[in-house]
């Protein structure tokens, strides 16, 4: 997309999580994409008039890039049916918005569930957005021990669930928690603060965690992500972090860690589904 002029934009509905902003279409057409950035979950497209498209795939969402010999165009009365069909994952019935640009490619938003969000930003908006403002450091970027230290020092909440709050630490998906608590061999249902030491410093163990979510986290990437509610990159191919699950799904199995001879068990902890092995993780 970086470099295309948006040339038309199709909305097939008034909004998804929230109604897309007014006038959308027009305020983007004839805007050139600048750049792609990630923020947490959130997509950043930068335009050249000094705009950001706001994007968050929510439970469900996916772009899906095609090029120019994909793509025919509609005429007027036509644009409330997608033409793409099953090359979005679901017969076209969800292709929500539809981004052509110049060189005749296009890019399609599906998302079944409609929990995503597509809003319109100044530049420089980003630090006071209202879905923004609060969220804390990216993990795969200048993040460590120290920091998360500082964030869990009075905390008791269970380290699990502090780890899924987006506050903490952004991007560390239900899946990646478990399976970095269980290389990190800490329980998750431990309290927070007993991670950090008196003196406001981390402990051996929470350092050992940083470490593992960020192991994690770029295997995961390297794979392709985890394929759960059917996650596909741009290009429709399936993730396959899955086949590297130590933890996660495996409940009754046994622990993966040499020597270990635990079995894996399921818990519930806010609302999620937490394993983890009883036997090396404390
Ligand atoms: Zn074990």
């Amino acid at each position: 997309m970086v470099g295309r002029i948006i040339t038309k934009v199709i909305l097939r509905r008034e909004g998804l999580r929230f109604p897309f902003p007014t006038d959308f279409e027009n305020k983007v057409t004839g805007t050139q994409v600048e750049s792609i950035r990630r923020r947490a979950k959130y997509l950043l497209i930068d335009l050249d008039d000094g705009r950001i498209i706001l994007s968050h795939l929510g439970m469900s969402g996916r772009y899906t890039l095609f090029d120019n010999t994909k793509v025919r165009s509609y005429s007027q009365t036509e644009n409330r049916i997608s033409r793409f069909g099953s090359a979005t994952g679901f017969d076209g019935r969800h292709d929500h918005v539809e981004f052509q640009f110049d060189d005749g490619s296009a890019a399609v938003y599906t998302d079944p569930r409609r929990f995503g969000i597509m809003d319109l930003i100044d530049i420089g908006e980003e630090p006071i957005h209202f879905l923004l403002e609060n969220l804390g450091p990216e993990p795969l970027l200048a993040w460590d021990a120290n920091q998360l230290a500082k964030a869990l020092k009075n905390k008791s909440t269970n380290i699990k669930v502090a780890l899924l709050d987006q506050r903490v630490v952004v991007g560390v998906g239900n899946i990646y928690a478990c399976e970095a608590l269980h290389r990190s061999g800490i329980h998750p249902t431990r309290s927070s603060k007993t991670l950090v030491r008196k003196d406001g410093k981390p402990t051996a163990k929470l350092s050992l965690l940083v470490e593992k979510v960020i192991e994690v986290l770029h295997q995961a990437v390297e794979v392709g992500g985890s394929s759960l509610n059917d996650f596909a990159d741009v290009n429709g191919t399936l993730g396959y972090f899955g086949h590297h699950f130590q933890a996660y799904d495996r409940e009754d199995g046994p622990c993966l860690k040499e020597g270990c001879g635990g079995t894996i068990e399921r818990i519930t902890q806010s609302g999620r589904s937490t394993f983890l092995c009883p036997r090396c993780q404390r």
